[in-house]
């Protein structure tokens, strides 16, 4: 088997990993980004909604198994960027709330081993990082902080009129933060679709692009990663068996980091087991793939058959009245948001009999909003493997009266905007957009997997920055909050003397390969 050596490996260039790479890229660390997937290319499909929505040219065609037995091709993408290659680029910090125990209808939502405080200047960072639009002081329930990066993304005439009267019944709807580059050209195909010149802040073009470009970063595409291998006393990674080009590959360093995403990462930890961790690596919690959570997520239309949209963006308005309480209850119920146009190719999917000329004249006539509330961390809900590698995902959605609540509220909204019809569709269990919570982190080794680092509490040599950290999924949506904590690790990388073995591993000051080396030094260019 091939060897090669790095400093560092990262695995996975999605929101974690990009983000990881691109703040490490700057120290004189040689670093290794290996990713399953290959490059987006640049092509009219990008904006195709039939081949994105029909074909699923760019979703994996890989196939997991739910609770019933039952496979299913999960909503997700392997590529260059993960998922926020499509994703709508709505940047959220949480709420300053979020980071402590919240008590919901259906249960208590975990406090965070860090405040926002902590995480608060990470934010600031990645907004930069990420271009991130929006306006201070319309929000409710913003936490403090200074102004955004950018100014808000205008609304659009149908959107303007839409918010003047929210106002109008006593909301305080405000503008969404929004990742987006010069270039834009505010098209209707953004969320779920790539962006075809390269405008939206997403982390191939923010983070892994330029972080390849530095002489010190390696990219391998279509390279898998199959197990970490650590040394005879299970207490390190020694090593990542790698699947490229049919050829297997051990690729070493000194300091792994992992960033698969949520389901990815936790079946990688499963995948490593050994005669020392017989439960899987990093598992002496036992919790490696539990707390499995996505958000609970309906796409509602307002439909008025006399009055056509002419909206073409129109993902720029949120509604967070109801995200600590709702006008029927003193329980938190969530966040609502416009979404990006239905396309009738889209609605089709959900009955393909009907011809898409009736869907075209449907969508025309509709306004388009996500309500999205908190599921709960449940030790059930969980990813294992079977003995063929399969990824199993066992999920039974919790928290649904709060969001029942939810809809019903918005329901009422747009009852009174004047639409004569509110359609609502969900994904249910199968929505996956969202993953989080299956390597949490904690303070105590026995109830958490990952320490506040997101460095494993068992293996010294292991982080994992993508959404898998979480001990809440909060009701906003997740990943400025994964890129803000990959930067926060990837300070402590840079500073702390990480004692690994017996070598102290300073990716601050010396090359970490030849030991005790500068991986630091700190450029920060966010
Ligand atoms: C359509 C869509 C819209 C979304 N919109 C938003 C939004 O507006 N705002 C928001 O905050 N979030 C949004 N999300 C969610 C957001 O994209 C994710 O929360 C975020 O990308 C998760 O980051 P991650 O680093 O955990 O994983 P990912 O970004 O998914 O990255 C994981 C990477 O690891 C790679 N990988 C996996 N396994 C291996 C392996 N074994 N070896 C090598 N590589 C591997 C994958 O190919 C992938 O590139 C959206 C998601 C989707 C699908
Ligand atoms: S709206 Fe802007 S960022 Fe989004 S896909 Fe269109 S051009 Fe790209």
């Amino acid at each position: 088997m091939r060897t090669e050596r790095y400093d560092i490996i990262i695995i996975g260039s999605g929101a974690g990993g990009g983000t990881m790479a691109y703040a490490l890229a700057d120290t004189p660390a040689r670093i290794l980004v290996l990713e399953r997937g290959d490059f987006v290319p640049q092509e009219d499909e990008n904006w195709n909604p039939e081949a994105v929505w029909k074909h699923l040219r760019y979703q994996t065609s890989e196939r997991w198994i739910d609770e019933r037995g039952d496979e299913f091709r999960p909503y997700t993408h392997y590529n260059v960027g993960g998922n926020t290659k499509f994703w709508g680029s709505v940047l959220y910090r949480l709420r300053r709330e979020d980071f402590h125990p919240l008590e919901h209808m259906e249960g208590v939502s975990p406090g965070w081993p860090i405040d926002y405080d902590t995480l608060a200047p990470y934010y600031e960072r990645a907004e930069h990082l990420y271009h991130v639009h929006g306006e201070l002081g319309t929000d409710p329930t913003e936490p403090e902080r200074p102004a955004f990066p950018h100014a808000p993304i205008p609304h659009s005439e149908t959107i303007a009129a839409i918010v003047e009267q929210l106002r109008a019944q006593g909301l305080h709807p405000s503008p969404l933060p929004l990742g987006i580059r010069d270039g834009c050209v505010l098209c209707n195909t953004c969320n779920s679709f790539a962006c075809k010149v390269h405008a939206k802040s997403e982390a191939e073009v923010c983070c892994v692009r330029p972080a390849i470009e530095r002489p010190n970063v390696d990219l391998w595409t279509n390279a898998y990663a199959r197990r970490l291998l650590t040394n005879p006393a299970g207490s390190k990674v020694e090593a990542v068996e790698v699947e490229i080009k049919g050829e297997t590959v051990r690729a070493e360093a000194p300091l792994v980091v992992v960033a698969c995403g949520a389901v990815n990462s936790a079946a990688l930890l499963l995948r490593s087991a050994t005669d020392k961790h017989p439960d899987g690596l990093a598992n002496s919690s036992g919790l490696v793939g539990r707390r499995y959570m996505a958000h609970l997520a309906t796409m509602m239309q307002g439909f008025h058959p006399f009055r056509k949209n002419a909206a073409v963006f129109q993902k720029t308005v949120a509604i967070n009245d109801f995200y600590f309480r709702g006008p029927r209850t003193n329980y938190p119920l969530g966040h609502i948001q416009s979404q990006g146009r239905t396309h009738g190719v889209m609605a089709q999917t959900v009955v393909p009999q009907v011809p898409l000329k009736y869907y075209e004249w449907w969508v025309a006539r509709g306004v388009d909003w996500l309500a999205m509330s908190e599921d709960l961390p449940d030790a059930g809900n969980r990813v294992t493997l079977d003995s063929k590698g399969r990824i199993h995902l066992r999920y039974r959605p919790n928290n649904l009266r709060a969001h029942g609540m939810l809809v019903k509220e918005m329901r009422r909204v747009l009852y009174r905007l004047g639409f004569w019809v509110v359609m609502t569709h969900s994904h249910g269990a199968k929505n996956t957009t969202h993953q989080c919570g299956t390597l949490v982190f904690g303070d105590n080794p026995r109830e958490s997997v990952l320490d506040p680092y997101c460095r494993a509490h068992d293996v010294e040599n292991l982080f994992v920055v993508d959404a898998s950290f979480f001990p809440s999924s909060a009701a906003v949506n997740p990943a400025l909050t994964i890129a803000a904590q990959a930067l926060r690790v990837a300070d402590h990388i840079r500073t702390a003397d990480l004692r690994i073995g017996t070598a102290d591993l300073k990716v601050g000051t010396t090359n970490a390969a030849t030991a005790n080396a500068t991986v630091g030094n700190v450029d920060r260019r966010t």
